[in-house]
Parts: C-alpha cells; sequence; structure tokens
C-alpha cells in the first residue's frame, strides 16, 4: 500500500479532527528512529508527542508485551490483576502518592481527579465546594470536562454549555491566585511545566504559594503530570523540581511508553473521596497495559533516565545557544522539555524543512518550535539534530 493510497483513504473514511496531517505514515521504530512505508529513515526528536520516552520498540517493553499478549491481555476489574497491583506498589514507592487508579489516557485521568477532588468534598458534607482553578494557556484534555479544565477558548468553542466551575488565572500571578481561591473551591489544578502552550514552567516561588494556598483553604493541590512525569523534566516527576507535595496526580503518555495507559495518583485523605462504586473503568490497568507501563517505569527508574533527561537538556541548550543565531529570541525547557521561540513567525516553516531532512519535531503557534527528545538521546544525536537545525535557520 502506498502513502497515497493510505491517504486517499483517511480522507474518505476517518473523522476530519487532525485536518492536513504531515504527509508521512510510519511503519516501524527502533531507538530514536522511525521508518516510513517507503523505508526513508527519521530521527525523533517528537517522541510522539512526549511518549516514547525510551524511543520505539524498547526491547525489554517489547519482550515485557509480548509475553503478557501470550498470557492474558484483558480481564475485569471485576477480579485481581497482578501486574496492576506491581504497577500501583512501584509508582507509589517511587512518589508522594499512596494509591493509584488506572486509565487508558490523560485525558481521563485527568477527568477522574477532577470527579475525586469532588466526590471528596461532596462526602465530607461540603457540596457547595466543587470549583477548580486552573491555569490560562493550560492542556488538560479532550473529555468535555478536561476541556473545561483547559485554559484556552479554541478548544471548548463547539460544546459549550462546559461543566460549571472552572476558573483561568495567569500563570506565575499569586495574587490572581489567592483571589480566584474562595469558599467554593475544591482544588487547584496546574502543570509545573505548561507543555502544550509552549513549555512555561511555573517557578518555585509560585508552586509553593500554591502549596500554602492550598493547606490554608483545606484544599487539594492536584498537579497534572501527563507530560512532565516519568522523567522528562530531569527528575521523576515534575513536582521534585519545585519542591512541593500534591495531593493528586496525574500521569500518562511516557507511562506505557506507547501501550496506552494513564493513572490518578493521590495520597491516602484524597483517595478517600472514591468509595467502591464511585468510578470504574472496563480497560483501565488490564494485565496487558500494566505489563508495558511496569516494564517502562522499571528502566525509567533503573537506568536513571531523569538524571539523562536532565544532562542532555542542559546538553541541548548549551549547542543551540552556543549557535548565537539572530532568529532566536528565547529558548525554554525543563530537562528534555524544549521549546525555542523566534523572532519571525518561522516555526511551521523550519519544522517542515527540518522533516525534509529527517527530523520530526512540533511547533506551537507562529513563532516557535517544540521539542521532545526520547530520553535516550546521545551527545551525538543532539550534534546531529543541532547541525541540522543550523543549517536550515542559515
Ligand atoms: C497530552 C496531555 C493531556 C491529554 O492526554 P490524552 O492522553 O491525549 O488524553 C492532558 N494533560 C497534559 C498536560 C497533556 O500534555
Amino acid at each position: 500500500m502506498t502513502l497515497e493510497n493510505i491517504i486517499e483513504l483517511d480522507k474518505k473514511y476517518y473523522m476530519n479532527t487532525f485536518g492536513g496531517r504531515t504527509k508521512v505514515c510510519f511503519e516501524r521504530g527502533e531507538g530514536i528512529y522511525l521508518y516510513d512505508v517507503s523505508g526513508k529513515k527519521y530521527v525523533d526528536f517528537f517522541s510522539g508527542i512526549a511518549v516514547n520516552s525510551l524511543g520505539h520498540c524498547h526491547p525489554k517493553v517489547v519482550n515485557a508485551v509480548c509475553e503478557q499478549v501470550k498470557k492474558l491481555m484483558h480481564c475485569s476489574n471485576l477480579y485481581y490483576i497482578k501486574n496492576q497491583a506491581l504497577l500501583a506498589q512501584m509508582i507509589c514507592k517511587n512518589s508522594v502518592c499512596d494509591r493509584v487508579f488506572f486509565t487508558n489516557s490523560g485525558a481521563e485521568a485527568n477527568e477522574g481527579a477532577i470527579k475525586l477532588a469532588r466526590a471528596y468534598f461532596k462526602k465530607k458534607g461540603m457540596p457547595q465546594k466543587y470549583e477548580f482553578v486552573c491555569l490560562d494557556k493550560s492542556f488538560h484534555g479532550r473529555t468535555l470536562t478536561t476541556a473545561t479544565a483547559t485554559g484556552q477558548d479554541k478548544y471548548k468553542e463547539p460544546y459549550t454549555p462546559l461543566t460549571p466551575g472552572f476558573k483561568h488565572v495567569p500563570i506565575n500571578d499569586m495574587e490572581a491566585l489567592e483571589n480566584a481561591v474562595n469558599e467554593n473551591t475544591c482544588a487547584i489544578l496546574l502543570e509545573v511545566v505548561q507543555g502544550e502552550s509552549g513549555v512555561h514552567p511555573i517557578t518555585k516561588e509560585y508552586a509553593q504559594f500554591a502549596r500554602e494556598l492550598c493547606d490554608k483553604h483545606g484544599i487539594f493541590l492536584i498537579i497534572d503530570e501527563v507530560q512532565t512525569g516519568i522523567g522528562r523534566t530531569g527528575k521523576l516527576f515534575a513536582y521534585e523540581t519545585v519542591g512541593i507535595e500534591p495531593d493528586i496526580f496525574t500521569l500518562a503518555k511516557a507511562l506505557g511508553n506507547g501501550f496506552p495507559i494513564g493513572a490518578i495518583c493521590a495520597k491516602e485523605e484524597a483517595a478517600k473521596g472514591f468509595q467502591p462504586g464511585d468510578h470504574g473503568t472496563t480497560f483501565g490497568g488490564n494485565p496487558l497495559a500494566c505489563a508495558a507501563a511496569l516494564a517502562s517505569l522499571s528502566t525509567i527508574i533503573e537506568e536513571d533516565m531523569p538524571r539523562k533527561a536532565e544532562e542532555m537538556g542542559k546538553y541541548l541548550r548549551d549547542k543551540i545557544e552556543g549557535l548565537n543565531l539572530d532568529c532566536i529570541s528565547e529558548i525554554r525547557n525543563v530537562g528534555l522539555m524544549f521549546a525555542i521561540e523566534f523572532k519571525e513567525p518561522i516555526a511551521a516553516d523550519v519544522k517542515n524543512k527540518m522533516f525534509e531532512k529527517g527530523y520530526l519535531i512540533g511547533s506551537v503557534g507562529a513563532n516557535a518550535l517544540r521539542i521532545l527528545p526520547p530520553l535516550i538521546i546521545t551527545e551525538s544525536d543532539v550534534d546531529g539534530f543541532v547541525d541540522t537545525l543550523y543549517n536550515v535557520l542559515n
């Protein structure tokens, strides 16, 4: 089947939510490389949007998935599931949470976290506490409620009326945050580094202020770690980079290194919000997804990938800065989450030229590139990327 045949079928039968996609179809991957249906090789500096942190088809993940497929893919949550119990333990032992619930995506994890916070206060006899304070330019997913939580109008316009109870305030504005919290608030929900809108980190001071504000009001701090989690920011979880502990945090993207799985992670007190019957899922936490995540997470931890993300992040940043290019106005990064901001609206052009040269990256808005390489990249991978970027920008 040629690429043209595939595009034809897509045009005819697929719901057009992704618009004009990049004209390529990948057939296989290995490490940081992808190969398209004609055999052309690409270097992946976007990781399927922060998913394939261990690169494509990591042997440990492939092996775990293949072995589990042969044994059991699915069984209902009416029964005990070994991999689910082991994965929940692994997440709790390596984070500040005490309990975990598994989902199939990031949006589902955030939706569940929002339900958990609301259910908690309702059970405490405070049903008026159902409001959330979120940040402008945030991204929390595409379900109706997580789109409502998202601080970008473009994702909500077709869907009004939205879920009630969501307020948005500008990032790193402590006064605005304090003013937005009132007796009806049940939680502050935020990303430590806003990924989708272009790598905008909150400051340590702001994170600590948010934590103190939540403590003062007896409400929850929910951190969306769907993109930042599992090592990308230089720590296993991004909340560690700003020195705070959330009451609830969510995971997805890199958790299964490409196999769909998400998680709602909560401290013991917050986890009390869910009692038997309050929440559920058919597929979430199935033996196969948990096998993929067990292999991914254990490899990330054993191979000290967060430290590598930190080191390679520094190396990549130094390299780009070393180019001394006039067209770049700002580089933003936390670990291996990068945005390169240009003075002119050339981002789409640069992205396309990089694609022609075999590099996959993203863009955000007209002026910025977004780069999310696998955490396994080496200095020579970075050198190759930066050389190519330099050529394109010249
Ligand atoms: C990608 C993302 C989501 C949504 O995850 P899906 O798996 O696409 O539902 C939520 N929050 C953040 C911060 C994300 O980056």
